[in-house]
């Protein structure tokens, strides 16, 4: 072999390898496993920029070692358990079923608003939360101009990530413990919430293609074949499985299987303990949705592994 030929098979060996898949990483209240308040997921592009979806309560507040940089966030919709009213004081505290998620109340904040101040992230949200939030970030010295709209239909590129909502069937009142006041008072007094728009879910399109479909609360709406798939022709779909407030693991396959028909879908929001050691546990509804999906690879969202995800939505790393 000439000198210079093998300098050059040194130079190829040596030359990094371009990770062009898109990281997903839970964080959820207990490392290594699937817990019931677990909704939270890190996305991080390719190029960089990071994305916290719905910290809800198993996200220790801006402190959480977890966080880091945090470009984006997105909330889906207004409860406690996707924007954040109460969160752990840090992880693995109490046991799985049970995680001390009212530690500390992020109230009349959102847990997801502290973190976009302390990070200095974007909020991208639907519907009417975008002046919800301009109004919260404004009140704590943030900029009302972080909160960035992107009404269904519509879209908004963030550090090279598109971001889209869509449809969620869902409900979307603002706890009047937001508002506060005398005129929070008497809403609660009422029983009546504030409006804020719809509940949305995301399409996601990353810098290495990947289109991903974050459902947010929903049941079934034909917007997931007319849109999610037909339009937007998603590969990885992170899906509610939890009954009673969203679709259970039997309606959430039906959309699996014959509605967006990704390549992957990591199932969310099963409120129930889903593993036990990392497994899934026998008879759960975790377990009873990864049996009804097919065609589609089921992935369980373990807290603090990262997956990756290439541009057809498929797992090559971590699943
Ligand atoms: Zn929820």
């Amino acid at each position: 072999m000439s000198k210079r030929m093998a300098a050059m098979i040194a130079a190829m060996v040596a030359a990094p390898v371009l990770a062009q898949n898109v990281k997903i990483t839970p964080l959820g209240s207990h490392d290594g496993e699937f817990c019931p308040q677990d909704r939270a997921l890190i996305l991080e592009d390719p190029n960089g920029t990071r994305i916290l979806y719905d910290p809800g309560r198993t996200v220790a507040g801006p402190n959480d070692p977890r966080l880091g940089k945090i470009d984006i966030v997105l909330v889906t919709h207004m409860h406690g358990d996707h924007a954040g009213n109460t969160h752990i004081k840090e992880t693995n505290v109490g046991e799985c079923g049970k995680p001390e998620f009212s530690a500390i109340s992020a109230m009349p904040n959102s847990s997801a608003v502290n973190i976009a101040l302390a990070k200095k992230s974007k909020i991208v949200t639907g519907s009417e939360m975008q002046a919800f939030f301009a109004a919260k970030l404004r009140a704590n010295g943030g900029q009302a101009s972080d909160a960035i709209l992107a009404r269904f239909g519509g879209s908004q590129t963030v550090g090279g990530v598109r971001i889209a909502t869509v449809t969620a069937m869902h409900s979307n009142g603002l706890d009047p413990d937001y508002i506060g006041g005398d005129m929070g008072k008497a809403m609660k007094d009422a029983g009546i919430a504030g409006y804020v728009g719809e509940a949305t879910g995301y399409v996601l399109r990353f810098s290495n293609g990947l289109v991903a479909y974050f459902s947010g609360d929903t049941g079934v709406t034909s917007d997931m074949e007319n849109v999610v798939r037909r339009h937007y022709n998603a590969k990885l779909t992170v899906l509610n499985i939890g009954d009673t407030f969203t679709t259970g693991p039997v309606e959430a396959a039906y959309v699996i299987n014959e509605l967006v028909k990704p390549t992957t879908v990591i199932a969310s929001h099963a409120n129930e303990v889903g593993t036990k050691g990392g497994k899934v546990v026998p008879d759960s509804k975790t377990d009873k949705f990864m049996k009804a999906v097919k065609g589609a690879q089921v992935v369980i969202p373990l807290s603090g592994k990262t997956m990756e995800f290439d541009a057809n939505g498929k797992c090559v790393s971590g699943c």
